[in-house]
């Protein structure tokens, strides 16, 4: 029996053993959920994935990877080339409002606060799915033309301050390389949809992330007496409205969409007293490189400007966090039908950019990739109102985490069995 199999040969067996594997996804979900760790800190949760990767016979398991990230390896028994899965593993610093009998009550220390910790992203669904598509695609190894990479990502909220991690440090470390990986796949769970249905783009999908830090200097002085200083509070509303032009005077909206939003603005001790500084922050959110830089600069030189119109000094620091999440538009094409396959034509639609970022990005900036959402608000509820993703009542539908298996195991084959040599 050398003859490679078609993609459609594995739907009735990947069905099957989807359904079987079902209970132990839930199970591996919960206890994630209940054991949640932030970013770079995910060891118990790597430790699971790592012994439970070792036990299906992979054939590499590296842990360790940009701190506590695992990559595994499983090679069929028949030649062909590398797709890679991709699932993230940390939890944010959320108090859990969810009534489950597995709430987390788990609390952390977060860049020096102490907070409640929440998979209120529901990473805690892709690492049990992933988990679920290891022992699946293991089952059928000898049929497998190819070689399948795991990859078990650590601290894709950003890692704490001060940390490097995510994405970005595990392609540095290789994860990609060795064996090479051609396609890279990976999904997101999200209440803006119903269980059962998918939602894509090709092109950009998600936004890129960006933020930065402004320090407004004026000169501290009575409040009763103004003229005798420079008045930061002033000045930096000023900044905060020239802020908002950008996008609504200055940015070409019918291309791509972008927002600026101040977030912090921060200053004074006394209603008495005219501060010397105060400090803005804020993020930018695009779709498109180009208007990416184009922001920069007008974040820069409006706020430079308006202090300095108002008699004030300012400093900009912009810190570049994550790039456009871009789907390969050959790939997108390609994973459709697939899906559709998987979960019904009429599940599987094209859905609104989202403003939030990933940094799967930048896997889809080293290697063709493809990243799609998975509905998880159950039927009773309407997703337009479910709570959202990072909510403390953040909800996931566990009847969801079987089609993400189904799916990330199908592309996954199909990918193999259609780009041999
Ligand atoms: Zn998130
Ligand atoms: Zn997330």
């Amino acid at each position: 029996m050398n003859a490679p199999d078609t993609p459609f040969a594995f739907d009735a067996v990947i069905a099957d053993k989807a359904d079987a594997i079902e209970p132990r996804v839930i199970a591996w979900r919960r206890d994630i959920h209940e054991n949640p760790e932030l970013g770079n800190r995910e060891v118990r949760t790597s430790a699971l994935v790592a012994r439970h990767l070792r036990e299906l016979g992979f054939d590499e398991v590296r842990e360790k990877v940009a701190h506590t990230g695992v990559v595994g390896v499983l090679k069929g028994g028949l030649p062909g080339p590398v797709v890679a899965l991709r699932a993230d593993m940390d939890a944010l610093p959320v108090a859990e409002e969810v009534d489950v009998p597995f709430a987390s009550e788990v609390r952390a220390q977060w860049n020096g606060q102490d907070c409640g910790v929440m998979h209120a992203c529901g990473h805690d669904a892709h690492t049990s799915i992933l988990m679920g598509v290891a022992e699946v695609l293991a089952g059928l190894r000898e049929r497998i033309p190819g070689t399948v990479k795991f990859i078990f990502q650590p601290a894709e909220e950003t890692p704490p301050i001060g940390e490097e991690g995510g994405a970005r440090m595990m392609i540095e470390e290789g994860c990609l390389q060795n064996p090479d990986v051609g396609a890279i796949f990976g999904l997101h769970v999200t209440s803006i949809h119903q269980t059962g249905t998918i939602g894509y783009r090709s092109g950009a999908m998600m936004a890129s992330a960006d933020d930065f830090r402004v320090f407004v200097r004026g000169t501290q002085t009575h409040a009763a007496m103004p003229w005798r200083g420079v008045d930061p509070i002033v000045v930096s509303s000023q900044i905060v409205l020239g802020l908002q032009t950008i996008v609504s005077r200055q940015m070409n909206i019918a291309h791509e969409p972008s927002i600026v939003t101040v977030g912090v603005f921060h200053g004074g001790v006394r209603h008495n007293i005219i501060p010397d500084e105060v400090k803005l922050e804020g993020t930018i959110r695009t779709f498109d490189e180009e208007q990416r830089e184009q922001i920069h600069g007008h974040v820069e030189r409006i706020t430079k400007l308006i202090a300095e119109a108002g008699g004030a000094t300012a400093k900009v620091h912009i810190h570049r966090w994550y790039d456009v999440t871009v789907n390969h538009p050959g790939l997108t094409e390609w994973s459709v039908p697939t899906l559709q396959r998987v979960a019904g034509t009429e599940n599987v639609k094209v859905v609104d950019k989202v403003c939030g970022a990933e940094d799967f990005s930048f896997f889809q900036k080293a290697v063709p990739g493809f990243f799609y959402f998975m509905g998880c608000t159950p039927p009773e509820k309407d997703a337009r109102t479910a709570a959202p993703n990072h909510s403390p009542r953040f909800y996931v539908d566990e009847k969801c985490l079987k089609l993400g298996v189904k799916t990330l195991a199908t592309l996954a084959l199909d990918w193999l069995a259609t780009h041999r040599e």
